[in-house]
């Protein structure tokens, strides 16, 4: 055993990346052909897409998270704590002041939240489970009144969790009995809902808002947020209020400081890569997942999501394999994916195809989606703990 691959970050894309890795190299419990070091300061491994479903009660706090250290398997071995500083250069890592060097890096340490204009004082970031938990208490006393979804910020991780949030609520509410006497209003900068997903798709998804009388209010960006209600600047005043009996919000982003002291993100702020690759411009480090900027040919952002964390992670993880063994890269990451929307009422819709390029379709939706979700979370965790 003569290599050390670090893996920064123990999320969905870390946890993929070294599990895909050490399948690659062909490690196994007692064979340790190369050593895989996890890097993460997070105990519990939330599966953040089971948020959406934890803030409507259809899910337990227990049953979206596991214990980080269940994922360590002949391999892989997980270095628990803060990361203080990285050098790609030299490819060493520095923990609670133990320095580890590697011959590979791979980034993926997602991003930084925060709670923009001191929105957690006044609702819940349903992007934490503490936040998703905390709104479900506060959904089951709701009698009736607004509800307001709102975008902190751009960019935003799963740029399709306020909609499908916005439809469970919904759902919810209608199984309550308490959606006539509701109101949910989705507050965002955007201008269109997933505008990555090109015209068709971004109207499918307004309409469907629509349907469930759920209201859209794009082009708002936040001002402030107090107690019961949340200013806005739009296209056409400088200053709007709009009052809540309810808030959940999305939070404020950014790249993890330690990153960005490291010399590796660019004009975006994120770390910018090679598109098909996912190499920095460091050799030997790469970078997947929530922590990347990449642009797609329409100009769009690429999103961040769990699905193409894991895509770009199987991609980097096959050619570090070849690599070891000598063997040059042959595979690359051309923008592949999907995402699935669920709409409540156990229904789900979903969008296939090409990020890179826009060129998406949408699928027939229904129960079957849905369930394809939940298999989803439930594969994460059978696969990885
Ligand atoms: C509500 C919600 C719903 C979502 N729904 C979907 C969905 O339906 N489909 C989908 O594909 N994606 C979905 N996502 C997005 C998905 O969760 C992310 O895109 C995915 O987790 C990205 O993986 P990552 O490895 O880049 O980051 P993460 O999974 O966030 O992992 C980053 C890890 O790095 C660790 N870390 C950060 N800084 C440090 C440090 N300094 N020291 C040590 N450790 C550190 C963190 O603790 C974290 O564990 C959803 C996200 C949310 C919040």
């Amino acid at each position: 055993m003569d290599k050390t691959i670090l893996v920064l970050g123990g999320g969905i894309g870390g946890i993929n990346v070294a599990k895909e890795l050490n399948r690659k190299i062909g490690n196994e419990d007692g064979i340790n052909l190369a050593r895989i070091l996890v890097f993460e300061r997070n105990r519990k491994n939330v599966f953040a897409p089971s948020l959406t479903w934890l803030m409507v009660g259809k899910r337990e706090e227990e049953q979206v998270y596991r214990d980080t250290k269940d994922a360590e398997v002949g391999g892989i071995e997980f270095v628990f704590g803060e990361i203080d500083s990285v050098n790609p250069e030299q490819k060493t890592v520095e923990v609670d002041g133990v320095k580890y060097i590697g011959d590979y890096m791979i980034i993926s340490l997602g991003v930084e939240q925060s709670s923009k204009h001191h929105l957690d004082e006044f609702g819940q970031n349903f992007y934490t489970i503490d936040g998703a938990s905390a709104f479900y208490d506060k959904l089951e006393d709701f009698e009736g009144g607004n509800i307001a979804i709102t975008v902190s910020s751009l960019p935003y991780k799963s740029p399709v969790a306020p909609y499908e949030a916005a439809m469970l609520i919904d759902n919810y509410l209608y199984e309550k009995g308490v959606k006539e006497r509701a109101e949910i209003t989705i507050y965002t900068p955007e201008s269109k809902p997933m505008p990555f997903t090109g015209e068709e798709i971004s109207e499918n998804v307004l309409q469907l808002l629509k349907s469930k009388g759920i209201k859209y209010m794009p082009n708002h960006q936040l001002l402030e947020g107090s107690e019961n209600s949340l200013s806005f600047k739009t296209d056409t005043e400088e200053r709007k209020e709009v009052e809540f009996d309810l808030l959940t919000f999305t939070p404020d982003h950014k790249c993890p400081p330690v990153i960005e002291e490291a010399g590796l993100t660019g004009k975006s702020g994120w770390v910018e890569v090679d598109e098909k690759s996912l190499e920095t411009k460091f050799p030997n480090v790469y970078a997947i997942g929530d922590i990347i900027s990449i642009v797609t040919e329409d100009g769009e952002s690429l999103p961040k999501s769990g699905v193409l964390a894991q895509h770009q992670g199987d991609i980097v993880a096959h050619n570090i394999g070849r690599h070891i063994s000598g063997k040059a890269a042959n595979k690359s990451f051309e923008g592949e994916g999907d995402y699935i929307l669920d709409m409540g009422a156990d229904k789900a819709q979903k969008v296939k195809g090409n990020f890179y390029k826009n060129d998406l379709e949408l699928k027939k939706s229904g129960i079957i989606r849905h369930w394809e979700k939940v298999l989803t979370e439930k594969s994460w965790f059978i696969k990885n703990f």
